[in-house]
């Protein structure tokens, strides 16, 4: 990535409409959402269930398209893509972490984590062992690599779905409720590995339905029926005019990241 990548927004969405139909009921679940996320960003994005939180997280993560608006990844539109253009980019660029850690069961912690890895064209067995172990590494799951899920506690778990977020190097990681299904101390262990994380330069975008963990992220977007209408950042509080302002974070510094 060049420098001048690097002063442009990741993401970049614009107007984001996601309209459901159901048996003659429309829901609105996004209602026109403006908002960029820079390289190096931790954001939290914080609403009352049913909100469109998550629909917002799927949108982001080539799971879901929008009904209407602009996507622009890296600057390129993204929501016209075919779907295997659509499932390139997101093993490339995306890593997902759910609620409900979603591992699979029949497979082992270290294949769990080696899957995204299998997918790409021109990674070998050596470095995918490489990697897959360097992950377990950051998340401290070494030791557990031949352990099946169900062998692990709620917040092993997360940590080795965190680890199989990271292995492909994504440009972001998403997080959907990461800590939702964890008591606090684990709750608490997640959201410090998401932190050093961030402090080690990855971009992050977070949902939470817990304000003590909104606060680990720098930039909270607080969503109501579909629409942000506050933005919470470390020089206080901004209501939405459902216009996109400047960024608030600071740039990452140039030259910081590979
Ligand atoms: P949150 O994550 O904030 O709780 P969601 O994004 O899951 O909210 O949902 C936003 C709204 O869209 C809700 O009213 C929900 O019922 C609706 N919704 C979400 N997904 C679907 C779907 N696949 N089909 C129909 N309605 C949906
Ligand atoms: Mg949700």
């Amino acid at each position: 990535m060049t420098k001048a990548e690097t002063n442009r927004p990741l993401i970049r969405l614009e107007g984001l409409k996601k309209v459901f139909y159901t048996d003659e009921v429309e829901t609105h679940a996004l209602a026109g959402v403006h908002l960029d996320i820079n390289q190096g960003d931790y954001v939290a994005i914080a609403g009352p269930s049913g909100c469109g939180k998550s629909t917002l997280l799927s949108i982001v993560g080539l799971l879901d398209s929008p009904t209407e608006g602009a996507y622009l990844l890296h600057e390129k539109p993204v929501q016209q893509l075919k779907a295997s253009q659509r499932a390139r980019i997101r093993n490339l660029e995306i890593g997902f972490i759910f609620q409900s850690f979603n591992l699979i069961g029949d497979l082992t912690v270290y294949e769990n984590v080696e899957l995204p890895l299998t997918y790409r064209k021109g990674v070998g067995r050596t470095e995918r062992k490489q990697r897959v172990m360097q992950s377990l590494d950051r998340v401290a799951m070494t030791h557990r690599a031949k352990h099946y899920p169900s062998q692990l506690s709620g917040g092993q778990q997360q940590r080795v779905a965190v680890a199989r977020a990271l292995v492909g190097a994504p440009s972001i990681l998403l997080a959907d409720e990461p800590t939702g299904n964890l008591d606090s101390k684990n709750g608490e262990a997640v959201m410090d590995l998401m932190r050093e994380l961030h402090q080690g330069g990855a971009t992050i975008c977070m949902v939470t339905h817990d304000p003590r963990f909104a606060r680990y992220a720098e930039r909270t977007i607080h969503l109501f029926d579909g629409r942000i209408v506050e933005e919470e950042t470390g020089n206080g509080i901004e209501t939405a005019r459902g216009e996109r302002g400047k960024p608030i974070a600071p740039e990452p510094a140039p030259g910081e990241r590979s």
